[in-house]
Order: structure tokens, then sequence, then C-alpha cells
């Protein structure tokens, strides 16, 4: 079948109709035969194989068993009776239960008589059961053709309802493969040959009938690489069309900032690991396209200091730069950290946020219009229209999952040409899907913490001990530490989690009195100039405890302070509580995470309270994220078309993901516009999956 009439409308397949047609197009997004042949089974019914009963699992799988029947007995229930035959091999039994049709079974079950069953298990008590099997002499079933896969696909209500069952969709498919002949082959036959690949067609007839389950999975394979191969295809081309089209400033040179920067102000040496993203930096930035990178890495790997450089680079090279952080609190703890650093170099560094008065703003834009600031720090108030730069050459995005995509867009056109883009992250989006989701942006990573840290201890505590936990504050307080407690806020404006917050807060002022401790608390009701002060007293030492929601979450930057508590941390995802934990940690002592949580925990719960006490490993926990709650849940991640995925999983399959990037990566390196006769195959395909819109979209 050629790739017209696979858009053949689907009301124009045998057996569908006006009726069905609509449907199948409001229900499941059928609209014509390609969609239909790309709906895939989401399991089959394997009549492949026959099970000994000493194998059975108990895992409500439907099972092939051949045996026979011992005898038959009538049970009575609370209404009714239930029919119960026991079912044996010579490996064991089990019981087949009827609940209605007794009497035709009755009439034509034979005891002693070879069967063969189907159906699903169900185990009680240790003890097999299959209520209302398929049942068939084992003769006749012989018999039987040769197809012993079959689908099952997908369903709603309605159309189960409507008559649309599993083994209409599955006679509806059948037909259109018999019609559809030969599918045109989507993939290079070196390819194929390399990976030794199913054809299209063959993994096209498997995927809906498999002959078995190793052709299934073959299929699976081929169809899985196929769907990954595209994507990448086209992310990878995206950026090879980014580069090419996409100028950017050349910053030729690495001036007297950066070198006095490093070698008189940098209080320490550098990792590796920042010294190689600090050279993949420099690289983009002295070429002439413009840089896209995200930066990755765990808190407290020390990104500012990275970004803080690739600004000096800018400056070195007559260009502004600008950072964005996503709360007031972060961009002034940014400023104040960058203006002492900058201090000594004579770079002008200033901050823009909402609560910037007006006259400020006036002598600010002022600076910034005529040149004489060259770092200018804030939250969105820097992207709105009225700031205006002479020459902004780099912006930096901390933390990207709090900014969209448009806003970073709105950046773009702070130049003539789009300064260069630093985007950095401390929520480690696992390798893989960083490549599906960003194989569009260049990724660094910083996978190296600042040497002499102590890994944090953490610990899981139910409410019940919290007198305890208090203690344990008590004694880290007199040993001139400080405490964060943080309480949940799922939303801002949630009366009932202030309540929560106001209660915690006194029972930890009764519990720590004045004058003998000192707190202060923050959450996001309070103005942006008391969350400032309150911060301030914190950060100076002037108070032991900070009470906070998870305003705290996001690079605050107190040393002093070694002892997390979270509470009701089962209200958290597991990332945002490893942002969390991240505030302590930061000194020279050691430090300690407390989650405190109610008795009773979701599986869940549990596996994310256990995960976090057993690793501090940010890219771990991500890993245990994704699995827990599926790529489309974790953060920054939302906007990303690209998780619609046909048939391959970007957690189970990302092995096949790897393997589809880099022949992706080959083919686009030798010809990214798929010009040579060798790629003719995939520009049609290509073609026909993506229009090219979508990148024009993203560019403007
Ligand atoms: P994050 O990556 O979470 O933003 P920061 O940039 O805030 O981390 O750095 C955390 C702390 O580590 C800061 O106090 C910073 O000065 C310090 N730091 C960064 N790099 C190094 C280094 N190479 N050696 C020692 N300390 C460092
Ligand atoms: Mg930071």
């Amino acid at each position: 079948m050629d790739a017209k009439t696979l858009q053949t409308p689907i009301e124009y397949l045998k057996g569908v109709g006006p009726n069905r047609a609509d449907l199948l197009k409001t229900e499941l997004q059928i609209h014509n035969f390609q969609d239909l042949l790309q709906f895939f089974p989401f399991r089959y019914i394997d009549k492949s194989r026959f099970y000994k009963i000493s194998e059975l699992q108990d895992n409500s799988a439907e099972v092939q068993i051949i045996g026979k029947i011992s005898g038959i007995r009538t049970l009575p229930m609370k209404r009714g009776k239930r029919l119960v035959a026991d079912f044996e091999d010579d490996t064991g039994s089990i019981e087949l239960v009827w609940f209605r049709g007794h009497k035709w079974i009755l009439e034509n079950l034979k005891t002693n008589a070879p069967y063969v069953i189907f159906g699903k298990l169900n185990n009680f008590n240790g003890s097999f059961s299959m209520p209302h099997p398929e049942i068939e002499e084992l003769e006749k079933a012989k018999t039987k053709s040769d197809v012993k896969m079959h689908p099952v696909y997908p369903s709603t209500e309605k159309l189960s309802k409507r008559g649309i069952s599993n083994r209409m969709i599955s006679t509806l498919m059948f037909g259109l493969l018999e019609q559809s002949g030969n599918f045109s082959e989507t993939l290079l036959s070196s390819i194929i040959a390399d990976l030794k690949l199913m054809t299209k067609t063959e993994a096209m007839r498997n995927i809906h009938f498999p002959q078995s389950s190793e052709l299934l999975a073959k299929a699976q394979f081929r169809l899985k690489f196929e769907e990954f191969f595209y994507i990448q295809l086209q992310l990878l081309r995206k950026n090879a069309v980014h580069k090419s089209k996409i100028k950017g400033f050349r910053f030729k040179q690495v001036g007297e900032y950066f070198n006095a920067f490093y070698n008189t102000v940098l209080p320490f040496e550098l990792t590796g690991a920042q010294k190689r993203v600090l050279r993949e930096i420099r690289k983009d930035l002295g070429s002439n396209a413009q840089m896209n990178r995200l930066l990755q890495g765990d808190v407290g790997s020390g990104k500012t200091i990275v970004a803080l450089m690739s600004m000096l680079i800018a400056i070195d090279n007559g260009f502004q730069a600008c950072l964005m952080a996503p709360t007031e609190i972060l961009a002034s703890q940014h400023y104040e950290g960058i203006s002492e650093l900058c201090e000594p170099l004579g770079v002008q560094v200033e901050i823009l946020t909402g609560s910037t008065k007006k006259k400020d703003r006036k002598v600010l834009h002022e600076r910034l219009q005529n040149g004489e600031l060259h770092i200018l720090i804030g939250t969105h108030a820097l992207i709105e229209d009225t700031v205006k730069f002479k020459n902004l050459g780099l912006a930096v995005i901390d933390e990207q999952h709090r900014f969209g995509v448009a806003q970073r867009a709105k950046l773009w056109k702070k130049n003539t040409l789009p300064p260069h883009v630093l985007v950095m992250t401390a929520t480690p989006i696992p390798r893989t899907l960083a490549m599906s989701l960003y194989g569009d942006l260049d990724i660094s990573v910083i996978d190296e913490l600042p040497p002499g840290r102590k890994p944090i201890k953490t610990v899981h505590r139910f409410d019940s001990n919290r007198l305890k936990v208090f203690k344990f504050i008590k004694d880290e307080i007199h040993k001139g530490r400080q405490v964060y407690i943080v309480y949940p806020l799922i939303e801002e404006s949630a009366n009932f989690d202030y309540k929560d917050l106001m209660d915690g807060y006194a029972s930890i002022e009764r519990e720590f009195p004045k004058p003998k401790y000192q707190i202060s608390i923050v959450h996001g009701k309070m103005k942006p100039e008391d969350k400032a002060f309150e911060m301030e007293r914190f950060v100076k030492g002037k108070t032991q405890i900070m009470v906070a929601t998870t305003v705290i979450e996001v690079g605050v930057n107190v040393p002093n302070a070694s002892l997390m508590i979270i509470e009701s941390a089962e209200r958290f995802g597991l990332s945002q509580l490893h942002q969390l934990r991240g505030r302590v940690g930061r000194g020279a002592e050691q430090s300690y995470c407390v989650l405190i949580t109610g008795k009773k925990l979701s599986s869940d719960g549990k596996t994310r309270m256990e995960t976090l006490t057993g690793t501090n490993d940010g890219f771990e926990i991500a890993e245990v994220d994704l699995k827990l709650r599926g790529p489309g849940n974790l953060m920054g991640t939302q906007q990303s078309g690209v998780l619609e995925l046909k048939i391959a999983d970007l957690v189970k399959d990302n092995q096949i993901l790897k393997i589809a990037r880099s022949y992706a990566h080959h083919v686009i390196n030798a010809d990214p516009n798929f010009k040579l006769e060798e790629h003719h195959m995939i520009n049609v395909a290509f073609r026909a999956l993506f229009n090219d819109k979508t990148i024009w979209n993203y560019i403007s």
C-alpha cells in the first residue's frame, strides 16, 4: 500500500460505513487507513503455548492449560449457586468456576476427558481458580487454525456500548491488512541489514496478528526503532537547521575580565566538570551560530560560577549579559554573590525584579541602554518589553523548568541577532529523556561535586516521633547550626495549606521559645520585601530556624544551615524533595535531612522515602521519578509533544532509543536535508510524518 492510499478516509474501508466511521474518529482518533494500521494492540491473548499447573504464577495472566475434569459440584452462595469443577493435569489442580450457565455445563462437560481451557487466573489464598474459562475438547482444539496470538486493542466504554468490540476492530484490521499488500519500506536497507530488522510489511502484519511471540518481539522492536529513529531525525535536524540558519554573535576572544577573574578572584579551583563545561560553552560562543545550551548539574554542583564566567566572556567581547531567576529570593542571592565577585573587576551589576522602585528602574534602564551596565540579574521582569539592552550577548536562565518556551522566545528578541542562551537546571532529566526532549538543544552536564562535601544523611521518621526530631533540632542549634523546616504548599492560594503552615509555625514557636531561639518564616503570601527581610535575617544567622514553604526550594544558599526538616514529605514529588534537601550540605559540617510523614504511606510514597534515604545522586533520583510518574509529569516536560508515542515507551525502551539516536546521527551528519539518492526513502517518510512548519514555530 502506498502513502496515498494510506490516507483514504476510514469510511471507505469495507465494514465501516459512516456511523462507525464517526465513532472511530471521535473515540479513537482514527480518520484514515494509516491511523487504523497504527492503532496498535496493547496486549495479546497468547494461545501459542500451554502451561503446566505447577508453572502458574500469581500475575492474573491469561493462560491455556491441558487437563481433565475430575469432579463437578454445586456450592451455595449468598444469592444463587456457583458451579465448581476440579481441573487437573499431572502437576496439580485448579478450580474452574461458573456463576451462570450451569445447566449447559452439567449437560455437556465430561469428567476424565482431555480438554483445553483458556482464561484469566485468580489466586485466592494460594490456590488458583479460573472463572468462566473457554473450554474445548483437546481433539477439536488441535484442528483449529494456526493463528495463536490474538490482539487486544484499547477501547472505550462508548465503543463497547455501541457494539464496536475488540473482535470487530480485529476483523477490520485483518481486512485492511489483506487488501494492503506490501507496505513501502521506511527504513534504509543498510539499517535493516545491520540490525537484522523485520521488513515494514512483516512488522505490520505481526504487530497485529503475530505468528509467534518471537515474531511479535521482532515486530515490536522494528516499529519502536522506527518511531524513535524518525523523532530523533526530526530533533537532530532542527538542531542542524538551527546551527546553519540562526546566526549568533561571535565572541572571538577570552579577554581581561575573564582572565583577571580566573587568576585573581576565583576563590577555589574549578572542578574538572566545570572546566569541561566552560570549554564547551566557549566553543559555542566562539562559533558564529547562536548557542542554545542546557546545563544540567545537581544541586550544589557549582553552576553559578560557570554562568558568571560565561557572562564575563560576553563582556570581554563588548556585550552585555543577563541572568534570569524564577524567584525574587533567588535573584537577590545571585545578585549579592555575583556583585561581590565582580566588584574587584569593576564589572557593573544590577538587579531588576517586580519590586524594583520606579525611580530606580529609570536609572537602570538608562544605564542598560548606554551600555554602562554589564550584567543585569532579575526575575521575569527582565523580559518585559520596556527592558532594552544596548547590546545583549548572553542570557542565562536559571532553573529552566519555571520558564515557558514563550518567555525564552521573548529573550531572543532583545537584540538584532538572538543572544546566546544558557539554560541551567538542577532537576536532572535522565539522559535518554533529555535526548528526546531537548534533541534540539546541546546539553552539558556537571557530574561532579566540588571537593570536600560531606554527603547529606537522610532519614525518614513518622510524625509520631516528632518529639525526638525536636530534640535533634535543638542539638544542632546548640552546635551553632541553622535549621530549615519546610511545609508543603501545593498551591500558593490554598488556605488549607496555609493553615498547616501556620499551625506548624505556632507549635515550633512553643517548642523553641524566644529569646533563646529566633525563628524566621517565609511563604508566598508575604510581600517581597518582608520575604527578603526574613531571608536576610536567616542568612546573617540572626535566626536559627527558617519555617518556610517551597519558596526556598530553588537555589538559596546558606552554608551554615545543616538540617532540613520536611513535614508531610509524602506530599512532595521526588525531584522536589531532592531539591529541598539540596538547601543543606553546602558547608563544611555534616548535614542532615529528616523526612516526616504520616504512618499511612502509599507504595509510591514508600518508594520515594526509600529512594531519598538511599541516595544523594540527583540523576539516580530522576530515574526513579521517571519510573514512578512517567515522563509526562516530570518537571519541564509538559510542553513537549515528543511524548505522544504510538508504540515505544521512553522509559522501558530507552535502549532502543539510544540505538535509534546513533543511527539518526549518522544520517544527519552525512546528509542533513536528505538530498542523497540513498536517503530518498527517508525524505518521503519524514515529510509524511512531520510538516516543516513545526521547526519555524520553534525558531520564531
Ligand atoms: P548550584 O549548581 O546548585 O547552583 P552553586 O553554584 O550555588 O550550585 O554552588 C554551590 C556552592 O559551591 C557555592 O557556595 C559555590 O561558591 C561553591 N562552589 C562552586 N564551585 C566550586 C568549586 N569548584 N570548589 C569549591 N566550591 C565551589
Ligand atoms: Mg543554583
